[in-house]
């Protein structure tokens, strides 16, 4: 028989055994939480939720962020459950609070309204500061600018299923922008005036415009009204260089100085949406069905069997929001094929 000869090891050839021990591919990526101290169980919850069901396997790295000081309690109970690196930061005063330039009359007169017409949050200041930080100042934080990709947790959410692929790693690979799992329609009252600043931003700036963008998942009639659906924004995965850039810094700055964010109650969640549906193209907006997702009232829950299955998942798909007459997966799906 022959010998079965070795050949020499060329020095330039990758061992083997170096393929095999290293890391797998990582994104660039981050969880981003803004949170209050007085949210901490619900919050260690969310954190028990994902770990268990994808980060102890995926290893991403926390940024927790707040208008104070995290207290020495916040910090010891969340990094008591993470399985990585841990950031606590303050958010920068300007960022956050009202600014000098809103009338205050105005504002209190809208609050008042929206108080007598039992709009939710109606009466909030700080509710407003927050629809206001994560509409434009979250992705400039110091903590977030090593960072292209981030997946938004908040306070008692629950993961359903366990996620068996790297979101981040999929919107990177496939040239995603914005990912959800949750669209409905947003309450008129918060936002009367909206639409209008959005149309006069458009005419402002055309030049902005995806070419092949979701304008009909959000109006039905070529843009002239608005229809409400939004993506429900408690849950995103998106691109943070998306809202850096040029076409999204200049709308979110446009709305800004409306005042709408006080005068009326502008959430970020139509912000985000009308941005991301606008432009970006269509197919760089992603809905992550395999991820189960609640944050409460609602539920989406993966409707195919073989995905409910492969990731374990125990919520009723049944129950899934996006059968729910308030979703907007109709208005996501018509624009899907077409
Ligand atoms: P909802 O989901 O619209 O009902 O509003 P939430 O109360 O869940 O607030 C949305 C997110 O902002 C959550 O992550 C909260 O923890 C956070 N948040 C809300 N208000 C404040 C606030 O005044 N300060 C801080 N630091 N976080 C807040
Ligand atoms: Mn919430």
């Amino acid at each position: 028989e022959t010998p079965i000869v070795v050949p020499p090891m060329d020095p330039n050839d990758t061992d083997i055994t170096e393929l095999l021990h290293a890391d797998p591919p990582k994104a660039n990526a981050t969880f981003v939480i803004l949170a209050r101290n007085s949210d901490i169980d619900g919050t260690v919850k969310s954190i028990r939720d994902i770990e268990d069901r994808f980060n102890h396997k995926y290893q991403y790295p926390y940024v927790f962020l707040n208008e104070v000081e995290f207290s020495e309690e916040f910090k010891r109970r969340i990094s008591n459950i993470a399985s990585t690196p841990v950031e606590f930061g303050v958010i920068p005063h300007d960022h956050w609070f009202q600014p000098d330039w809103i009338d205050e009359t105005k504002a209190t007169a809208g609050r008042e309204k929206m108080v007598k017409d039992n709009i939710i949050y109606g009466g909030s200041v700080s509710y407003r500061n927050m629809c206001r930080f994560n509409s434009g100042f979250f992705y400039r934080h110091e903590l977030l600018q090593k960072y292209r990709w981030y997946w938004r947790i908040e306070p008692d959410i629950h993961f359903h299923c366990n996620i068996n692929f790297d979101p981040f790693l999929y919107m990177e690979n496939n040239n995603k922008t914005y990912g959800f799992t949750i669209t409905m329609y947003e309450f008129e009252a918060t936002i009367p005036t909206l639409w209008g600043h959005v149309k006069d931003f458009i005419k402002l700036h055309p030049e902005y415009l995806a070419k092949d963008n979701s304008m009909d998942y959000m109006s039905d009639n070529n843009g002239e009204t608005y229809n409400l659906c939004h993506f429900w924004s408690n849950f995103e995965i998106a691109d943070l260089n998306f809202w850096r850039g040029e076409a999204y810094q200049a709308y979110f700055n446009y709305l800004d100085a409306q005042g709408g964010f006080y005068y009326e109650r502008w959430g970020d969640a139509p912000v985000h949406s009308i941005g991301a549906a606008l432009f970006a193209s269509k197919d760089q907006i992603h809905f992550f069905d395999e991820i189960g997702y609640e944050h409460n009232p609602y539920t989406h829950c993966p409707r195919k069997q073989e995905t409910w299955e492969a990731g374990q998942c125990g919520c009723n798909p049944a129950q899934s929001f996006d059968y729910n007459g308030y979703s907007c997966m109709k208005q996501w799906e018509r624009i899907q094929y077409k």
